[in-house]
């Protein structure tokens, strides 16, 4: 199949291209870096989604699109930009692909449609309410509303897969990740509290700052660990697979991740015997982050079977920490 690869030089889009490609799709990839990827046959257009040309060059002759790319950013500063990537930028990508006669399209929605991080029921399923609570996740929901649009209009098979957080295993320990940094490690905690304007949050972990580098264990106001889904980017794809591929996916909406969240009372004492850092434990306010999300409807319907328990990526994580200069 000719598969358009939006993000494809993101984490779930270099992977999406790579699996993708060895099992025979021609894959063409779309994003405003350049991969990198140097192989026979590999093309890529490098722009904006908000660009229509851009679009209209990314689109012609393919097949299906997989819609991975968006600008995640809960900094405000980043707002017009992002609505102009998630929001217009999904807007002009799916007019352009209807027009060019794709067969199918499958985005990347998220669990902060729902949201996760304030469920009003658990486990949190396909039905719960729409809610966003985030830009970000608003983004998403517009994203998603007008791919039910281009549904009804029934040019285009769509798909909205609603993706859990997603890392690479190697993410897990490393300081300087987008995601593992400031949720793992006390420091990057505080910088991302700054950055983000939060400074009373900022100041109760400079509190607890050992003064050398620390795991941060975060608890909700009453003292429980976060627990959340993280789900390998490897399962992630295998899912993406499955939505591009099987018929039963045609115009349906699935939770895409993990099948069990994982509790950072034990996740993170577990990271600090691999790094031997010590673990700070701050009670935030707020009820904190618990919840779990069934991924029932796409195992039962699409047969969708993750492999990568987070004991597996914690394991592959202690390889590169093993060999990493903060060893
Ligand atoms: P990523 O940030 O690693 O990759 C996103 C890619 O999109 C980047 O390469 C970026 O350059 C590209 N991009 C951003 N704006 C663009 C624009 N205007 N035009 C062209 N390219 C643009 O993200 P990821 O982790 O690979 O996530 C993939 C998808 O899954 C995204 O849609 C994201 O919103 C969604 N999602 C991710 C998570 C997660 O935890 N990683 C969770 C829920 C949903």
């Amino acid at each position: 199949m000719r598969v358009l690869v939006t993000g494809s030089s993101g984490r779930v889009g270099r992977s999406a291209v790579a699996v993708l490609a060895a099992a025979g799709h021609d894959v063409r990839g779309f994003d405003l870096r350049a991969s990198g990827r140097d192989v026979p046959g590999w093309q890529e257009i490098t722009g904006s989604f908000d660009d229509p040309d851009a679009c209209e060059r990314a689109v012609a002759g393919i097949e299906a699109v997989l819609h991975l790319g968006a600008f995640m950013s809960w900094v405000e500063a980043d707002r017009a930009a992002m609505f102009r990537a998630n929001v217009e930028g999904t807007r002009v990508l799916l007019d352009a692909a209807s027009k060019a006669g794709a067969r199918r399209f499958v985005f990347a929605s998220s669990g902060e449609v729902y949201p996760e991080n304030a469920p009003l029921s658990l486990p949190v399923s396909e039905d719960h309410p729409l809610r966003a609570n985030s830009p970000y996740g608003l983004t998403k929901l517009l994203g998603e509303e007008l791919v039910r649009f281009h549904q009804r209009a029934g040019r285009m098979e769509t798909v909205i897969l609603r993706f859990s957080h997603t890392q690479d295993a190697s993410e897990l320990l490393d300081p300087g990740s987008f995601f593992s940094g400031p949720r793992f490690f006390l420091q990057p905690r505080i910088r991302q509290q700054e950055r983000m304007g939060n400074s009373a949050v900022a100041e109760l972990l400079r509190a607890a700052d050992p003064g050398e580098p620390a795991h941060v264990l975060a608890r909700n106001e009453a003292g429980r660990p976060y627990r959340m889904h993280i789900t390998d980017t490897r399962d992630m794809v295998a899912g993406l697979v499955l939505a591009l591929e099987s018929d039963k996916a045609a115009g349906e909406t699935f939770n895409l991740g993990a099948t069990d969240p994982v509790d950072f009372g034990s996740l993170v004492p577990a990271m600090a015997e691999i790094t031997g850092w010590p673990v700070v434990a701050v009670d935030l306010p707020g009820a904190g982050v618990d919840y779990k999300t069934s991924n029932a409807r796409i195992r039962e319907r699409l047969g969708f079977r993750p492999q990568w328990t987070i004991e597996r990526m914690l394991q592959e994580a202690a390889g590169t920490w093993r060999t990493s200069t903060h060893a």
